[in-house]
């Protein structure tokens, strides 16, 4: 069709189109508001058959302002209305522009205003009030002049869509960010990009988001899809069956970039070479407005999936063990407090001798033993059992009952293992168990009596397990209670020493005392030693306190001088873990020069305990330290098992008589006492009768030859200023 410019158009019917037909989205809507029917006829005869941007015409009509109104305020997608000013009344015209723009709220529709006559122009401001793209009377309106005006309304039209469809896009991905930017799942993040990426494209269906999780080792898999492609969920890349979308994403994945020809595909760089990438199966060329939509998106997808790594590698951290790849202590925790095996038990195992494997070969090794341990336990327990590493060498079981038995820990370490190119390794592991039978306690405390468990278990039978009993619990914790006062104590130096004397039963001269270690607790209160050592010589304790031990009685030994005879002696307690330092003996010399004290001023006590583990040990420190004079002597003897291998082995010098077979009622007590006499006599050792507490005792032991005694019948243990005057006494009484 010509037009010819400044031809009057024609106002006449044409059928051809009208508003039956305006729904179509490939046309214009265009509105006619004209109380004369003429003009309605011209205005389509006139623009009949054109094309605007490639798209034709549909036209609506209406007659009055209030027709018009009623139809605009249906959902419409009108573009242009031309609207005559004089209709029912002189402005009905402008009240219906006011009317759209106000009470409607369209600020899109573009408005050429009509008037046949010219005095009823409306004032400009109302022109840029309304935003009225055009003002004309109908006798202006050639057939070109109509075409042009009408061109450049949907021209502008179309611009506020795309506008308004940005402005609404740019909002959609401030959406998407806001929940993408939730730490979720990958999945769920993954699910939420396809949601989104439809909606910002409007199509319904037929998305795709496919993860390369990470390029070098793994093949690329479809995280999620939407529509059609619902059903690929899970398959590897290579597995898709349209070639078309396989063929997209791959591209997309090896080149790093979009690719926006045939569909959308789409890539997001994550963290540490990780990345997405989605197709969306649009099936019409994007417009450049949804091109720049898609880069904002995409940019911002990226950095959300960014962060959701780093939180996905930091719950990683949170729940795993990256040494030996097991759940660690949280994921048991919350295993138990989630309950997942109701009648389940839980275990905890702690290997043998750990530290001197660490120790003795290097770290490497060490590693290498707990995977390889770590890996067992795994394979030996089905899946349902959880096996987690709570750190250095301990490990922690959960399952059901029949699993998590002492029987099933115990078969995991019956064969040796295989470390590396090494000798084959024989490991063993002591446990801790708890039954959540009728506990219902959280994780924490169900951890707390696994681990009350294995230490009663290691005190007593190494290398076994041990069901938790409900009073272990507070005993355990009464122990660790006392410890962190004891350490408070010993610190603040609020420890100090009795002495008891020991009397020559022969000649009543004092040869000697033992030093007895004291703590008052803040209470007041006396603790007795025989309560905390076994607990100080549990935590380490017992080093610091017993060199301040042995420190503090050869200086008190050497502030006697004078006061005392030459070879009297101070004797000092030392318990096994002292002796099981390395460095013992040579410290207790450095000490002994330090005070400046003679090795016969000074006797070590040792209890039976100490000579049952490593006898050859014992003997080297012992002999280093007798080479310096220093007596040796087995405190509290025929309570335990030393035989009498070991006690020559050993060379003593002294053995301490028990107080239970000297104070001790009974015959039969006493003949104990009278057979260790005989065979000290035999073995030419000195005896030294404790707990000597009457006269009769007294004579009774120095008839069977007993050469020495300690007890209350002579003194009990007594602090520094008491000792000197019990000393003065007695020199006095003589
Ligand atoms: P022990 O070495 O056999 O010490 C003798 C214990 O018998 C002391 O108890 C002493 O007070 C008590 N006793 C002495 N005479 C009599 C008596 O006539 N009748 C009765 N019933 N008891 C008497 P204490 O002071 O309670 O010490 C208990 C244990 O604690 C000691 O037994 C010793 O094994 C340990 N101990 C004390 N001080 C130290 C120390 O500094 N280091 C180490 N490693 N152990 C120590
Ligand atoms: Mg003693
Ligand atoms: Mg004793």
């Amino acid at each position: 069709m010509t037009y010819t410019d400044d031809a009057l158009i024609p106002f006449a019917d044409d059928e051809l189109a009208d508003s039956g037909q305006a729904s179509s989205a490939a046309v214009w809507q265009v509105l006619i508001v004209d109380d004369e029917p003429d003009v309605h006829a011209a205005s389509k005869l006139a623009l009949k058959g054109i094309q605007v941007e490639g798209r034709g015409i549909a036209f609506s009509h209406a007659h009055t302002a209030a027709q018009a109104m009623e139809l605009l305020a249906q959902p419409n997608d009108f573009a242009v209305a031309f609207i005559d000013v004089v209709m029912e009344s002189d402005d009905a015209g402008l009240q219906l522009v006011r009317q759209i723009r106000e009470t409607l709220d369209n600020q899109a529709l573009r408005i050429i205003l009509r008037t046949g006559q010219p005095g009823y122009a409306p004032e400009i401001d109302t022109i840029r009030q309304y935003d009225i793209n055009d003002y004309r009377t109908k006798s202006e309106l050639t057939q070109v002049r109509l075409f042009t005006c009408l061109t450049m309304a949907v021209r502008s039209y179309a611009q506020i869509r795309q506008l308004e469809a940005g402005r609404r896009g740019l909002e959609q991905i401030l959406a998407a960010s806001a929940e993408l930017g939730k730490p979720v799942g990958l999945k769920k993040f993954a699910a939420g990009v396809v949601t989104q990426l439809c909606a910002l494209l409007n199509v319904e269906a037929q998305c795709l988001v496919c993860a390369a999780m990470n390029p070098a080792d793994q093949t690329p898999y479809v995280l999620a899809a939407a529509g059609d492609y619902g059903a690929w969920i899970g398959l590897p890349l290579d597995e898709i069956p349209e070639p078309r979308v396989r063929h997209n994403l791959h591209q997309t994945l090896r080149e790093r970039q979009h690719f926006l020809k045939d569909g959308a595909s789409l890539y997001f760089q994550g963290y540490n070479e990780q990345a997405l990438a989605a197709f969306v199966d649009v099936q019409r060329p994007l417009q450049a407005l949804e091109k720049e939509l898609l880069e904002v998106f995409c940019s911002n997808i990226s950095v959300a999936f960014e962060n959701l790594q780093l939180y996905l590698n930091i719950n990683d951290l949170a729940y795993n063990d990256t040494l030996v790849h097991l759940p660690n202590r949280n994921a048991l925790v919350e295993a138990i407090d989630a309950r997942l095996a109701r009648e389940g038990a839980v275990a905890l195992l702690d290997l043998d001798s750990f530290a001197d494997i660490n120790s003795i070969l290097d770290d490497s090794f060490g590693d290498a033993v707990l995977q390889s341990v770590a890996h067992k336990l795994r394979a030996a327990f089905p899946a349902e059992t959880l096996v987690a590493r709570l750190g250095s060498d301990l490990f922690g079981l959960y399952g059901p009952a029949q699993q998590v038995t002492p029987e099933k820990i115990a078969a995991v370490f019956d064969e040796p293992f295989a470390i590396d190119a090494n000798e084959p390794l024989r490991l063993s592991a002591t446990a801790g168990l708890v039954s959540l039978q009728s506990s219902m306690q959280t994780g924490l405390i169900v951890l707390k009596n696994a681990s009350a468990a294995l230490k009663e278990a290691k005190r007593f039978q190494r290398g076994k397990s041990l069901y938790f009993e409900a009073n272990q619990a507070d005993a355990a914790r009464d122990r660790i209670r006392m410890l962190n006062r004891l350490r408070t104590s010993f610190s603040e130096e609020r420890l100090f020493l009795h002495y008891q004397p020991f009397i020559n039963l022969q000649d009543g001269r004092v040869v000697g005392a033992e030093s007895l270690l004291r703590w008052k607790s803040t209470e007041g209160q006396f603790i007795s030693p025989e309560l905390f050592i076994p607990i100080a010589e549990q935590s380490g304790l017992m080093i610091p306190m017993g060199e301040w031990v042995a420190r503090t009685a050869m200086k008190w030994r050497a502030g006697l001088s004078g006061q005392v005879d030459e070879d009297f002696r101070v004797a000092i307690n030392v318990s096994r873990t002292q002796f099981a330092e390395p460095d013992f003996a040579q410290k207790f010399l450095d000490v002994l020069d330090e005070v400046g004290l003679q090795g016969s001023q000074v006797e070590i006590e040792l209890t039976e305990s100490v000579a049952i583990e490593n006898l050859e040990d014992l003997a080297v420190k012992l002999a280093i330290l007798r080479g310096r004079g220093i007596r040796v002597a087995m405190d509290d003897f025929g309570t335990g098992y030393s035989s009498l291998s070991v006690i020559q082995r050993l060379q003593l010098d002294h053995l301490k008589i028990d107080r239970s077979f000297v104070s001790g009622s009974g015959v039969e007590s006493f003949e104990i006492a009278r057979t260790i006499i005989t065979m000290a006599d035999h073995l030419a050792m000195t005896t030294i009768a404790e707990g000597i507490e009457t006269q009769a005792q007294c004579d009774a032991l120095l008839a069977a030859g007993c050469e020495q005694g300690q007890g209350y019948l002579f003194s009990r243990p007594m602090d520094e200023a008491q000792f000197l005057s019990w000393l003065q006494d007695r020199r006095n009484f003589r």
